[in-house]
């Protein structure tokens, strides 16, 4: 009987992740941190700005979609609310509470969790310390985030 990868995926046992806050997931190639109108709303409340000057301030245009802003460090290309200061050795998020659902779902992306190998190949070129480390993170876990994250990169551009 052949294996059905929707009822029985690869990861059916769960998959072990646990964040160093490294901050390695934040940065790297420029690349874009997509959100929801409602996200947007959220993460200028969080920073006191009003929606307009939180788009304004601190997102830019990638196509017809609104990305957070990056700046360029010796890292990389770090997303603008990274925090390498507060905490030495540590890489924070200053709007961790209000962070999108790109970054509440890291590292369980469907594009990761396509396969063991894709899996492996996002741990190696991230590289993510924290996947393959710490805690199980159940099947039923990762189903959730991986289907939140596909709802969200299917919603309306904003
Ligand atoms: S790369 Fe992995 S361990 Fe590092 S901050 Fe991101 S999720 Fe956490």
């Amino acid at each position: 009987m052949m294996d059905d990868p929707v009822r029985d995926p690869w990861y059916q046992g769960g998959l072990q992740f646990s964040c160093t806050q490294c901050g390695n997931c934040c940065t790297g190639a420029p690349g874009a941190v997509w959100f929801t109108e409602e996200e947007g709303r959220a993460m200028a409340a969080q920073v006191s700005l009003s929606e307009q000057e939180f788009l304004d301030g601190h997102t830019r245009l990638v196509g017809s979609r609104r990305s957070l802003k990056e700046i360029e460090t010796s890292h990389g290309f770090d997303c603008a609310f990274l925090d390498r200061d507060s905490v030495p050795g540590k890489a924070l998020c200053r709007i961790y509470r209000a962070r999108p659902s790109q970054c509440r779902t890291w590292p369980f992306w469907p594009t990761n969790l396509s396969s063991r190998r894709a899996w492996e190949q996002a741990r190696a070129a991230t590289p993510c310390p924290g996947m393959g480390a710490g805690a199980l993170v159940r099947v039923e876990e990762i189903r959730i985030m991986r289907d939140q994250d596909q709802l969200d990169n299917g919603s309306a551009p904003w």
